[in-house]
């Protein structure tokens, strides 16, 4: 046929999903030519960076089994899966409910009426380390991590989602291999994402500017003096493609960060002047603010920015998470993780972490 593999991207207006959909259709991208299908709960926005997608969109609620199964059960010629999606739920045990659901109704669907599928790859996350929002910290691995760490006693639907994958492909015999990929904090572009630390801090400081206030440090002492490293959007998705080619990697789990370490710090400083506005650094723990509660009501003041900049129209709860900047920025530990395991099976891939250019590329004003 005319493609060498074909994807199956599941959560593809995601921050990796997007990712995944600019670099599967490039006529160099490793096991190519790539056929892509792009899944995702609702239609494509407006916004999207690339306007014409190189992708067969597929609107699918996976969390309805019967959805699921009208949509994916024809995509016969799927020889990839790269599931990167998750729904947000107040409590762990209901984030294990429902995205045990997702993915068993996505694996459960494709397995049977996909003969040629070769591969699945997983995106979790960090929090395989340290815990799920609900219990983070309470008891953490010793970082920097590294994969063959024993899980932690908390629920969490990260170990959930990895024994479903592995109940999932035990139905094949070991035909389908596997890869779990975990990042940390991810910086990349998603006009969709439940968590975009990057547009969420810029949409802060673009209203900070608006007020003519101050930027201040949400977080914690450790976050703003220590090391912190980050997973820049394409080079996971680069990860997840090298694990989907390469003999070398598979049936394995992989960290995935960009292998260089920075300062909050330093990039508060940088946001500051891109944005024109003067900040305050770590103020003790008696003055620490929370986003949510210093955003709060700002709903108006973001419809103004959007009419004086002539934005494309968004709702402020849409384009900033405040309690995912809150919890990124406040978490008390600093978390390093080890990319040895993916080096040493032959991923060299790396980001630099570099503020200006990423910046330039979240740029929302
Ligand atoms: P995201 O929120 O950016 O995107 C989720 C995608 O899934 C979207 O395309 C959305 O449409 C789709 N989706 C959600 N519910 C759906 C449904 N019912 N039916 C169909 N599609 C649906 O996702 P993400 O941040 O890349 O998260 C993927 C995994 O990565 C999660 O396990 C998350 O915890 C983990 N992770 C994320 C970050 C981060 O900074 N965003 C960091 C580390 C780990």
């Amino acid at each position: 046929g005319k493609y060498e593999s074909v994807g199956l991207v599941v959560g593809v207006t995601g921050i990796v999903g997007n990712s995944l959909a600019e670099i599967l259709p490039l006529h160099d991208t490793p096991g190519g030519p790539w056929k892509v299908y792009g899944v995702s709960r609702r239609p494509l926005c407006s916004w999207s960076p690339s306007p014409v997608p190189a992708f067969e969109h597929i609107q699918c609620d996976i969390s309805d089994p019967d959805d699921t199964l009208e949509k994916l059960a024809p995509l016969t010629d799927v020889t990839h899966i790269f599931y990167v999606s998750w729904a947000a739920r107040p409590t762990e045990a209901e984030n294990c409910a429902v995205n045990s659901a997702m993915l068993r109704n996505v694996l459960s669907v494709v397995l049977p009426n996909a003969p040629n599928l070769q591969h699945v790859c997983l995106q979790t996350g960090r929090k395989h380390y340290f815990g799920a929002f609900e219990f983070l910290g309470k008891e953490i691995r010793e970082p920097p991590f590294t994969e063959d760490m024993a899980r932690l006693n908390s629920p969490n639907f990260y170990y959930d989602l990895e024994d479903i994958l592995f109940d999932e492909l035990s139905k094949r015999d070991g035909a389908v291999s596997w890869s779990v990929h975990r990042p940390t904090t991810i910086f990349g572009f998603s006009p969709y994402s439940l968590m975009n630390i990057i547009g969420t801090l810029c949409v802060y400081a673009a209203i900070c500017k608006h007020e003519g206030s101050l930027l201040r440090w949400p977080g914690s002492r450790i976050t703003w003096e220590g090391f912190s490293d980050i997973s820049d959007a394409d080079l996971i998705a680069e990860h997840q493609i090298w694990a989907s080619v390469d003999p070398y990697a598979k049936n394995e789990a992989f960290n995935c960060s960009n292998g260089d370490v920075f300062k909050w710090k330093q990039l508060w400083q940088i946001l500051a002047e891109q944005f024109g506005v003067d900040y305050a650094g770590y103020e003790g723990e008696e003055n620490r603010v929370k986003l949510e509660d210093v955003m709060k009501g700002k709903e108006g003041v973001w419809e103004e920015i959007v009419a004086k900049y002539d934005l494309v129209p968004t709702k402020l709860d849409e384009v900033a998470a405040w309690w995912f900047a809150d919890v990124v920025l406040g978490v008390e530990i600093e978390h390093l993780d080890s990319m040895n395991k993916s080096k040493e099976h032959g991923f060299l891939g790396f980001r630099n972490t570099d503020f200006r250019r990423i910046y330039a590329k979240n740029n929302l004003l």
